[in-house]
């Protein structure tokens, strides 16, 4: 793993969280992005070198509503930057993690993505992603 390339927040309202955060931060949020498979809206923050992702649910059966109905809001989950996503899948498996995504999926900000099971990492869930290079 190269990097910590975001963490994750789970909020119930994003917009009124976009101004909470924008005041913390002392800058606006740069991007908002709906990610309709997973039923999430986000945005994104710069803080520095370091990113911040907000995850609103968009459905009552998104994994964000399940995790806020559970835990309330707050950190949901802490993304790492991986250079070659399948062959750190297989490095984790090998090693006797639970990888949620065998076949990692399409997240938010132009990245593939797969979760890793919290039970197996003392109860952070971990996202692995890797930038997706569009060649052309
Ligand atoms: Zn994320």
């Amino acid at each position: 793993m190269k990097k910590i390339e975001h963490i994750g927040i789970a909020v119930k309202d994003i917009e009124a969280s976009n101004d909470l955060f924008a005041k913390l931060f002392g800058e606006p949020h740069y991007k908002v992005e709906e990610v309709e498979s997973e039923g999430v809206k986000t945005s994104f923050f710069k803080v520095g070198e370091n990113k911040i992702e907000l995850l609103e649910a968009t459905r009552e059966d998104s994994p964000i509503a399940k995790f806020i109905e559970k835990r309330g809001e707050g950190i949901h989950h802490i993304a790492f930057d991986v250079e070659d996503i399948e062959k750190e899948i297989n490095r984790l498996k090998g090693e006797g993690f639970v990888v949620l995504n065998e076949i990692p999926k399409r997240g938010a900000d132009n990245k593939l993505v797969a979760f890793l099971h919290p039970k197996g990492t003392n109860g952070v869930l971990v996202e692995l992603c890797q930038e997706i290079v569009i060649n052309n």
